[in-house]
């Protein structure tokens, strides 16, 4: 039996890692480190923390299907949407939005829900706040290092974080990298952006004819949705969620700063925007270094084979293109490349 550590229990990881169990059931042992203390990444569900049963989706806001991609990728909708984790997105959208033919659809319990769907299917073995230093080739092994002094051996390793987070990597991987994977690597770009999660008292009224809403005319703010209103998730015993993302450029410019310090700029400007706003009960906010991509590796390929003996593989959106599908369709290359190798 293989011992297959797949870092990242983001949406890429934990598809991986799901179909990896479908395919080789028995044959691999799975294991799944993330440095987190929960498993979603950039599809992260974020809980308040005095007002427990209330939560905002932080990164990712829905799932967007390009007609070919509900063709190719049917399968996959088609579970989720059984099992009840997606639903059609019809609340009122209000601005910007995808007009190819696309199908939209929202996760009443979160867009971790999707994930944390998967790593269950997976029945891997799951390790949070593991936070991976460095990888060093072991003979037919691979000897995996963590920042807490932790050593564990892997007979293949997957790897499904933010490019120049891999690149940041000690040990065998850079060395092992072509000059031409080098080159694909370093040319990969992501944007950058601040959330904020607020979380209002049972019976706060948000007076919008909006669950979603794309601001055009903010040099701040690009986004504001009311998270309980988009899950049609409203109760009257429970309190409206609200989530506010900044544009790229604000991001950009002040992606140095802390996001304590950013957070009273975005709630000013949130008020102008919508000046009747109730008072929140709590605030979290959190900076998106790598937020989307905005140039992926060159030709899309979905993974990248570093090493094929012991194997040694990289996926994630970066390969493809930030969003469902391209996280999918990362994953089952990974899968295809890790079965040959294995
Ligand atoms: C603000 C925002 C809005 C978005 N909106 C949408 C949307 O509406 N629809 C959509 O489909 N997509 C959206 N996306 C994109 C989508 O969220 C990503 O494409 C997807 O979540 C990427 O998944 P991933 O598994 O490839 O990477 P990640 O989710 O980044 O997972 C990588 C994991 O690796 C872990 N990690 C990193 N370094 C280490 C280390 N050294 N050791 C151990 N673990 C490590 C991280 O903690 C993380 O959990 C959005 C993203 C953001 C940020």
């Amino acid at each position: 039996m293989s011992r297959v550590l797949i870092i990242g229990a983001g949406l890429t990881g934990s598809v991986c890692a799901c179909l990896l169990r479908r395919e080789l059931q028995n044959k691999v042992s799975l294991v799944v480190w993330d440095k987190s203390r929960g498993s979603g990444g950039r599809m992260s569900t974020s809980r308040s923390p005095d007002y427990g049963s209330s939560s905002v989706d932080l990164g990712a806001q829905y799932i967007s299907a390009t007609p070919q991609y509900a063709k190719s990728h049917h399968s996959f909708y088609e579970e989720l949407l059984s099992e009840g984790i997606l639903k059609r997105l019809d609340a009122p959208v209000e601005g910007m939005m995808s007009n190819d033919g696309s199908s939209h659809y929202m996760t009443p319990l979160g867009m971790s829900s999707v994930v944390k769907h998967y790593l269950k299917q997976s029945g891997a073995e799951l390790v949070f706040e593991r936070h991976v230093t460095g990888l060093y080739r072991r003979g037919a092994s691979w000897e995996v290092h963590g920042r807490g002094g932790e050593k564990e051996v892997f007979d293949a390793v997957v790897i499904t974080m933010p490019v120049p987070q891999i690149l940041q990597l000690q040990g065998d991987l850079t060395e092992l990298l072509s000059p031409a994977q080098r080159e694909q690597l370093d040319s990969v770009r992501y944007s950058s952006r601040f959330a904020l999660g607020l979380f209002f008292p049972a019976g706060a009224t948000i007076d919008v004819p909006w669950a979603v809403s794309y601001i055009a005319n903010s040099p701040v703010i690009r986004y504001v949705a009311i998270d309980s209103r988009k899950r049609n998730t409203e109760s009257e015993c429970r309190g409206p969620s609200m989530v506010v993302h900044t544009s790229v450029p604000f991001g950009v410019q002040h992606l140095e700063r802390d996001k304590e310090d950013m957070q009273p700029i975005i709630l000013q400007e949130l008020h102008n925007i919508l000046p009747g706003l109730p008072q929140p009960i709590s605030v979290k906010c959190h900076k998106w270094r790598y937020s989307q991509v905005s140039v992926s590796v060159p030709g899309c390929p979905g993974q990248m084979t570093v090493l094929s003996r012991p194997p040694l593989l990289c996926g994630g959106d970066a390969f493809t293109h930030s969003n469902y599908d391209g996280c999918v369709e990362s994953a089952l290359r990974l899968c295809d490349a890790l079965k040959s190798s294995l």
